[in-house]
């Protein structure tokens, strides 16, 4: 049976609460200088839209992990596939992730960043499953709290596909 797709959050949804998001984190840095730092691959889109949202003096960075593979389900390993290229030393820095399932990606991150000596870390995910969680991390802010189904779209994949879709769909039907 082909994957079924079938529509959790549409795209008013995502730009309402996005908006809402980008309001929270001005408010927070409107007198700071922050360094932004996009999770590759599935942030991307709602990466560019948030930091366009929030005024404040920025830079952008970019990394890539990967415990998913070609699954739907996590390996538990996290691996840090490209690191960011700027110091973090006494710099804000918002950590900006796709969504967080068991908790792992981000709490291994916030170690990762802990050790660099940053002056904050400020944590923030679209997505959150809370029913999903094995390991403890601190999340500031979060979009939208879903249960524990797999979804693709808004730059979220399932073996690279569904990236494009402009909302949240939960993908049915896997093997
Ligand atoms: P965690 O380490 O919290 O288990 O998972 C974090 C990463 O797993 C996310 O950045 C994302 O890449 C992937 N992931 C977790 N749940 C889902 C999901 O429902 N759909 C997709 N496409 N990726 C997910």
């Amino acid at each position: 049976m082909s994957p079924n797709l079938s529509k959790v959050i549409s795209e008013k949804e995502l730009h309402k609460r996005i908006k809402e998001m980008g309001e929270t984190l001005t408010d927070k840095f409107k007198n700071s200088s922050v360094l932004a730092v996009c999770v590759l691959k599935g942030s991307f889109i709602f990466f560019a839209d948030l930091i366009r949202l929030i005024e404040c003096d920025m830079n952008c960075e970019f990394l890539s992990t990967s415990s998913y593979g070609n699954n739907s389900h996590s390996s538990g390993e996290v691996k840090v596939t490209m690191d960011i290229n700027s110091s973090v030393q006494g710099r804000h820095v918002l950590l900006v992730e796709d969504i967080i399932d068991t908790g792992l990606t981000m709490s291994y991150l916030q170690k990762m960043f802990e050790i660099r000596k940053p002056k904050s870390i400020t944590t923030v995910t679209l997505l959150h499953k809370p029913e999903a969680k094995k390991v403890e991390c601190k999340i500031d802010l979060v979009g939208f709290k879903i249960p524990n189904d797999f979804v693709v779209g808004y730059g979220l994949d399932y073996q690279n596909q569904y990236r494009h879709l402009p909302y949240i769909a939960r993908l049915e039907n896997l093997n």
